[in-house]
């Protein structure tokens, strides 16, 4: 059966129906740094799990800092969810050993999905890496200590604007290409403005021979000052339109929201139109856009679309 959302209009209804298939979502959080954002933080989590999302994932700080913070994260989601939780682990200044011990406990609690990752020198995102001598070097080592410890799920980062340290997309697929072999079962791209330059960059992987599942990272933001900053340190391209979508919006942070979440439903759709069923919401804690945004895709809480019900 197909699936068209109810109430669709344009592109967010032919995207529906043109992919034959109700798209399916994935949430990633950061762990909270004090009871205030705790609570913000649980407030997030608990609007968006009636959604059913494939999966949730909580990032790993810098250097380690949040170990805990995200170990506590994911098994009280999974003790106190129906969700399905996956940590992110990094190999920055940590020794193998120390990492090894992250991975058992992660299985020990019951974690069934890593998301592996190199990491970023601590207090320089953007800067010069230089990894430890007794630790994984790099993603790929991560993703086969992970899985030679037990056989997790282990998702991993890719760049549809090129990592800002590689030399070029063809080495960028090499790696890929690497971390599947050594035990990778999906990739989750960072984000991205340029759909066009999406759909090239996901046709050259595909033609490089890779089949696993590759989630589209959206990033839905109303803070453009903080989107900027961020897109600057990690090697992503702000179009001229998005800037002047939020021009003069600095005081009116009702119309940014309303603006970010319809730049993030319509680029979901568009992707939806070219056969992508599958996104990846960077929440930054928060619950209203991913929310919305899912609405306007047709998904609603756990159980038939109202359309599927009557059909
Ligand atoms: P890698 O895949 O290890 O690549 C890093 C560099 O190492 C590449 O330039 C490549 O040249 C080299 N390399 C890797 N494998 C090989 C190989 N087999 N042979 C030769 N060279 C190789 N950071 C955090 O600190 N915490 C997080 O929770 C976090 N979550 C993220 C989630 C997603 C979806 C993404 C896309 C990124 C995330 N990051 C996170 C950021 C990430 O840590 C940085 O982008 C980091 O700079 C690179 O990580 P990576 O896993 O892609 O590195």
């Amino acid at each position: 059966m197909t699936f068209v959302p109810p109430n669709a209009l344009g592109p967010v209804a032919r995207a529906g129906a043109g992919v034959g298939k109700r798209p399916s979502v994935s949430f990633e959080f950061s762990p909270p740094k004090g009871p205030k954002s705790e609570a913000s933080l649980w407030e997030a989590i608990r609007r968006l799990e009636p959604l059913n999302p494939t999966f949730v994932s909580v990032t790993y700080g810098a250097g380690g800092s949040t170990r805990d913070r995200t170990h506590r994260t994911v098994v009280r989601m999974l003790q106190e969810t129906t969700l399905k939780p996956a940590a992110h682990l990094t190999c920055v200044e940590a020794s193998r050993e120390e990492v090894d011990e992250v991975i058992r406990d992660y299985w020990d609690a019951g974690i069934r999905h890593i998301v592996a990752l190199r990491g970023d020198p601590p207090g320089s995102l953007g800067g010069a890496y230089t990894p430890r001598p007794d630790g994984y070097q790099n993603a790929t080592e991560l993703t086969a200590g992970i899985r030679a410890i037990a056989p997790f799920d282990v998702s991993v980062g890719l760049y549809p604007q090129v990592h800002p340290e590689s030399p070029s997309v063809d080495h960028d697929i090499d790696v890929l290409k690497a971390k599947i072999d050594a035990g990778a079962t999906r990739a989750i791209t960072n984000f991205f403005f340029d759909i066009d330059g999406y759909m090239r960059f996901i046709d050259k992987v595909r033609k490089a021979g890779v089949t696993i599942p590759i989630l589209p990272g959206i990033m839905p933001v109303s803070s453009f000052e903080g989107l900027s900053n961020m897109s600057r340190r990690v090697g992503v391209t702000v179009p001229g339109w998005l800037s002047n979508l939020f021009e003069g919006l600095d005081e009116d942070p009702e119309t940014r929201k309303l603006v970010a979440a319809s730049v993030a439903a319509e680029m979901c759709a568009r992707l939806a139109e070219e056969g992508f069923s599958d996104f990846h919401f960077y929440t930054l804690n928060r619950a209203d856009l991913v929310y919305a945004i899912c609405r306007v895709l047709g998904i609603r809480e756990t159980g038939p679309s109202p359309t599927e019900a009557a059909a």
